[in-house]
């Protein structure tokens, strides 16, 4: 039986075969001993998160008032993400979707995702996730460019990534999201753009792309490299300009380009992102796995001992949301998105206008032509960013905080 308001599922596997250059995701290398003892222990958390247990706020099978137990929300969507989860037998990938569907209300049409990697995936392994369930792939590819790919660290090449997309079609994959990233060292525009070109060549061409500016987060590898001077990045204008190139580009072939970094075919966005900038509660099982729910943010521990000690109750970070909270949100990943923030549902939630808490905000950044209002299908109106809203779009979130 389903009941109550959407959920969204999220499992984290956080093993790679080696560490990116620029990675500073929770993710590691580890022995098969280990990551057979953290798939159990994922299994664990998952039919006993499923019973109420370990989720604040909710106590055994009490539902808060109003509110469906836990295991009887529709879930619309499930993302196993990492590190990389097709690093792991591709077994423990089945019996995980047998814990999610045996304790968890999963809709006959949830979007079922899965990241991979090339390198770390066969004909058969592909095969196995589609008879497992799995029913969209996310490709990390980065680049169409040997030296590029050798100086990310990745641990695949660009051929590799042309095997395992194949793979996936043969495999009856008909919705794929390629992952690609930009402003390299020393990429200049032309080369930037090939990577993104090299994805519309595939036949078919992916669903759906996201492309990401890399940031260079401080404890990488990366890191050290740009602050020793071996490395150099393009310069912000040649970031916003290949940031741009991409995006008309995609546009111009049929991509809807529907939030920061992110483009879909038409019915293709990722229901489980529009999730998260909308909103909507999710659950995280394993090391580090974030959830929201009813208001309650928390977090897993992100030590791997603890967490394989008690997966079931090792939150260790917890916040109620307070309403303030909550509009804050709504607008800055709300603004994310192509679609903007509504008025009307902002109202329907929050019983005002954004313009009545944000004057302010609103008034000066729609003054500086950051941001603009369009119709909204249900007659009111959307904030949405504009383009010149979009270069600055962290200035802008920020004043919503
Ligand atoms: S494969 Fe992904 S998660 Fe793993 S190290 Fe590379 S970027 Fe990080």
């Amino acid at each position: 039986m389903m009941k109550g308001q959407e959920l969204e599922l999220y499992v984290h596997i956080p093993f790679c075969i080696q560490k990116c250059k620029y990675c500073d995701f929770l993710s590691a290398p580890a022995k098969r001993q280990v990551q057979n003892a953290y798939m159990e222990a994922l299994l664990t958390e998952i039919a006993g998160k499923a019973a109420g247990c370990g989720i604040p706020d909710v106590r055994g099978e009490l539902p808060e008032e109003g509110q469906a137990p836990v295991r009887e929300r529709p879930v619309c969507s499930v993302f196993i993400g990492g590190g990389t989860p097709s690093a792991v037998e591709p077994a423990w990938i089945g019996r995980v979707m047998e814990a999610l569907r045996a304790h968890f209300a999963l809709r006959a049409d949830a979007e079922i995702s899965m990241e991979v990697n090339p390198g770390t995936v066969t004909r058969k392994s592909l095969r196995l996730y589609r008879e497992f369930g799995i029913r969209r792939l996310s490709i990390g590819c980065q680049s169409a460019d040997e030296k590029e790919l050798r100086t990310l660290g990745r641990i695949h090449t660009f051929d590799q990534f042309l095997d395992t997309y194949r793979w996936a079609r043969e495999a009856g994959f008909d919705n794929i999201n390629v992952d690609l990233m930009s402003a390299l060292p020393g990429q200049t525009i032309e080369r930037a753009c090939r990577s993104v070109e090299a994805m519309l060549q595939l036949d078919p061409p992916p669903e759906h792309l996201s492309v990401y500016s890399l940031i260079v987060e401080e404890g990488t590898a990366f890191c050290e490299q740009v602050q020793a001077g071996i490395l150099t990045l393009p310069d912000e204008d040649t970031e916003r300009e290949i940031y741009w190139r991409i995006a008309d580009f995609l546009e111009t072939n049929g991509y809807e380009h529907y939030e920061i970094s992110n483009y879909a075919k038409a019915g293709c966005r990722c229901i489980h992102n529009c999730g998260y900038w909308t909103g909507r509660e999710y659950l995280g099982f394993g090391l580090g796995a974030a959830s929201l729910y009813g208001h309650t943010r928390f977090s897993n521990t992100d030590t791997l001992d603890t967490y394989l000690a008690d997966p079931v109750h090792s939150a260790v970070q917890q916040e109620t949301l307070r309403v303030q909270d909550q509009m804050a949100e709504t607008m800055f990943l709300g603004l994310r998105m192509a679609d903007g923030v509504s008025s009307g549902q902002f109202l329907a939630r929050y019983g005002v206008e954004p313009t009545v808490p944000y004057r302010t905000q609103i008034a000066s950044c729609m003054r500086d032509g950051l941001l603009r209002v369009t119709d909204a299908a249900d007659g009111g109106t959307r904030l949405v960013l504009t383009r010149r809203g979009l270069d600055v779009s962290n200035y802008v979130f920020a004043k919503f905080l």
